[in-house]
């Protein structure tokens, strides 16, 4: 069944999410907000296209909830609290039962996280769906990218390697059927680490999430603050399944360089280790001890055995020769 463009806004999209803040919602020519005194406005922008972020045939819930999430993400990893969110969606066609699907995995996220749907667009073409989130930071207090010193301590949220894993899956590796509900769903329906970064602010010198893999996002926390790392392998926290993978295969790029985990990595100065458990319990994530922040440039990856691994601190590129 097809909609009109205005009859599927008024219907999926109108009434998702509710704050005083928002003066003006969906509807008008501009969405009308009120940022409270006081905070900083942390913005970003996310597009996922099919084909390229998600499979043709994704489940529409599970794509709702994704859009929202890798957006959350970012948040986080700035410690910024979700506020409001636009929605620019580009379709093939009105299939309302897409929509449907889509929008209550959108709208669910969004009430659990306490972010209204404020405005967007709505046009027609090869499907693809972008997500801006704006959130609050106390003035100056915004976690970003540099500020990491030698010495600090570098720490992840949750584990490594899932999301990549499934994809494996999902491209043909057999994989033990106990396992695959299990990863599927962190590639499907990532978990935006929000309170994890607002207990890191104030206390962690740079962060990062961890979208593109830890090699190639805590590189991109190397260059901007200057500084270079190690990191102890036997220390990254894996789920059975990827601990199982990287024993039988020796294959170490699933947890380190797969991407889509959505965790957040951060350096953490070391006055600060003793109060760690405290900091994980708040958080209801893991929060493990990766590695150490050094002066010398470079990211040196360290296996069990003790030898080193060859990492190249690389992440997925859009416009490089190979994703063409
Ligand atoms: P305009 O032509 O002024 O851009 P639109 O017809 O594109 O207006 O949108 C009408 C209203 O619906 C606006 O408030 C816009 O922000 C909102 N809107 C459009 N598409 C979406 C969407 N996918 N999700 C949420 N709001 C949307
Ligand atoms: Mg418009």
């Amino acid at each position: 069944m097809a909609a009109s463009e205005f009859q599927l806004i008024r219907d999926y999209f109108s009434a998702c999410g509710r704050r005083p803040d928002v003066l003006l919602g969906v509807g008008d020519d501009c969405a009308l907000l009120h940022p409270p005194a006081g905070m900083d406005l942390a913005l970003t922008t996310d597009t996922l296209v099919e084909g390229v972020h998600f499979f043709p045939n994704a489940d529409p819930a599970g794509l709702g909830h994704k859009s929202l999430a890798v957006s959350l993400s970012d948040l986080a990893a700035m410690g910024a609290e979700p506020a409001w969110v636009t929605l620019a969606l580009t379709l093939p066609d009105s299939d309302l039962r897409w929509l449907d699907g889509f929008s209550r995995g959108f709208a669910t996220l969004a009430d659990e996280s306490g972010v209204q749907l404020v405005g967007g667009d709505t046009t027609r073409g090869p499907r693809s769906v972008t997500v801006q989130a704006l959130g609050f930071c106390p003035c100056g207090q915004a976690l970003t990218r540099a500020g990491a010193r030698p010495g600090d301590q570098i720490y992840v949220t949750g584990t490594l390697g899932d999301a990549g894993l499934a994809l494996l899956a999902a491209q043909g590796r057999p994989m033990s059927s106990a396992w695959l509900s299990g990863i599927r769903l962190r590639l499907d329906r990532p978990t935006p680490r929000v309170s994890a970064g607002l207990v890191l602010r104030g206390l962690a010198r740079a962060a990062i999430d961890v979208s593109d893999g830890l090699t190639a996002d805590l590189g991109h926390v190397l260059t901007a603050s200057g500084v270079g790392a190690r990191l102890d392998l036997a220390r990254l926290p894996m789920s059975e399944p990827v601990s199982h993978y990287v024993a039988e295969t020796g294959d170490w790029s699933v947890p380190l360089s797969a991407g889509d985990d959505y965790e957040l990595c951060c350096a953490l100065p070391s006055e600060v280790s003793d109060e760690v458990p405290r900091l994980a319990a708040r958080m209801g994530c893991a929060f493990t001890w990766i590695g150490q922040i050094e002066s010398e440039p470079g990211l040196r990856c360290w296996l069990p055995d003790g030898t080193q691994l060859v990492c190249v601190p690389q992440g997925f590129d859009h416009f490089a020769p190979s994703a063409q």
